[in-house]
């Protein structure tokens, strides 16, 4: 079957085209500025790339390019859209709604609309893709993958805060968690690449990219993770502040004198590594400006890596002993460096990086020195072949 993954923001969306009897990606793109002029769609097939500029209003307009260019005679790697088996959509919120995959119906999509209070820049553009896809290609079954689902398996004294219960009951204030679908799927190739059974894993997954966020997975359920109620729980991000004493949000909105969407918009935005460096909130230009000698972009770096380290000591005792950490997404699969850096002082888990095989940038390797009992893995992320493989069990 060839499915059509889609991943729909606010103004972009990214979608794959994968052949599910090989595993294989037969095109992928990008359709940027939706909604703003100078719209414009990126398509790959293979080495070669295709660029259409053209005014796109809505995602519905953004979808119908999409599906043009895959059947296109000279771009296209499909004769006709009937060879589209089923469509998977990343939907960053499913509430306690969904703790699995769904095939789309349209009870889903009224439970689909009661989230968007849950996630209001995230959910409608999610909604957006899949009413573009019922009108451009009815008939096509639709699944919903959710950022939140992998994380309905933690126990009632990991979501709920301390907070009176009755916010919980009115307005499902609770930890939800969220890249999911890519703690899932690390997990699974762990216990794969580790050869033992997925139910006899105790996994610490590092997802460490412009997000970040790390997991407690045991037995191939999330049992904690660091993001929150929002995604700006947790660890110390690009432009995400992370963890703080709430009293501190209060403090700032006086002080700025800051609105309350201003300060939400603030800490998601303005703080972080980008706060702390005052450079850059990309991982690399950190580096390079630490190795310069930037005392805010090697503060930013410490900050980071003891951020990460407390929360894999804080989740060793979650999971009771750890078989392995796992490092991915942008930084965690390309930076020797910042690995090497949370790695150090972990020898009380029998953590032992070597070096040599910590050289490793974007591709999937045991980084353990032989013999160390808790392995480190560095393995890519591919939430796009989750994505892929859930659409078609469910199909
Ligand atoms: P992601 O959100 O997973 O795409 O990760 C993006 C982040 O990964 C970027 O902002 C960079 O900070 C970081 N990153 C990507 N490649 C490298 C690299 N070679 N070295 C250090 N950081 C990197």
């Amino acid at each position: 079957m060839k499915v059509l993954v889609l991943n729909c923001g606010s103004s972009s969306l990214k979608y794959q085209l994968m052949d599910m009897e090989d595993k294989t990606v037969l095109a992928k793109g990008l359709v940027e500025r939706i909604g703003i002029t100078g719209s414009r769609l990126t398509h790959r097939r293979g080495e070669e790339t295709k660029v259409v500029a053209q005014e796109l209003s809505s995602h519905r307009e953004a979808i119908a390019l999409v599906l043009e260019t895959l059947v296109d005679a000279q771009y296209g790697v499909i004769s006709g859209l009937g060879e589209i088996g089923a469509v998977g959509h990343r939907v960053v919120h499913g509430g306690e709604k969904f703790a699995a995959s769904v095939l789309i119906d349209a009870e889903v999509m009224a439970a689909l609309a009661e989230c968007v209070e849950l996630a209001p820049l995230h959910n409608p553009p999610n909604i957006m893709g899949i009413e573009a896809c019922q009108k451009l290609i009815p008939g096509v079954p639709q699944v919903a993958v959710f950022d939140t689902a992998f994380h309905q398996t933690m126990p009632p004294y990991a979501y709920i805060y301390g907070l009176p219960y009755e916010l919980y009951e009115k307005y499902k204030i609770r930890k939800y968690g969220f890249h999911g679908t890519s703690h899932k799927y690390v997990s699974i190739r762990a216990a794969e690449i580790l050869g033992r059974p997925l139910s006899e894993t105790r996994l610490i997954t590092c997802h460490l990219g412009n997000g970040a966020s790390i997991a407690a997975v045991k037995g191939g359920k999330s049992l904690e993770t660091s993001m929150g109620f929002t995604p700006l729980e947790g660890l110390m991000m690009g432009t995400r502040s992370g963890d703080l004493d709430p009293a501190i949000v209060s403090f700032i909105m006086e002080k700025e004198k800051l609105s309350a969407e201003e300060a939400n918009d603030f800490l998601n935005k303005k703080c972080g590594v980008l706060g702390v460096s005052g450079v850059s909130s990309d991982f690399r230009d950190i580096e390079e400006a630490a190795a310069a000698g930037n005392f805010r972009a090697q503060l930013a770096l410490d900050i980071f890596a003891y951020d990460v380290k407390k929360y894999i000591g804080a989740y060793a005792a979650v999971l009771d002993g750890v078989d392995g950490i796992v490092f991915t997404a942008g930084l965690g699969e390309n930076s020797p460096e910042m690995r090497e850096s949370i790695t150090a002082g972990l020898g009380y888990l029998d953590v032992q990086v070597d070096p040599e095989k910590n050289k490793v940038r974007g591709r999937e390797a045991d980084i353990s020195r032989d013999g160390a009992r808790c392995r480190v893995l560095v393995i890519p992320t591919n939430e796009e072949l989750m994505i892929a493989q859930d659409t078609v069990e469910i199909v």
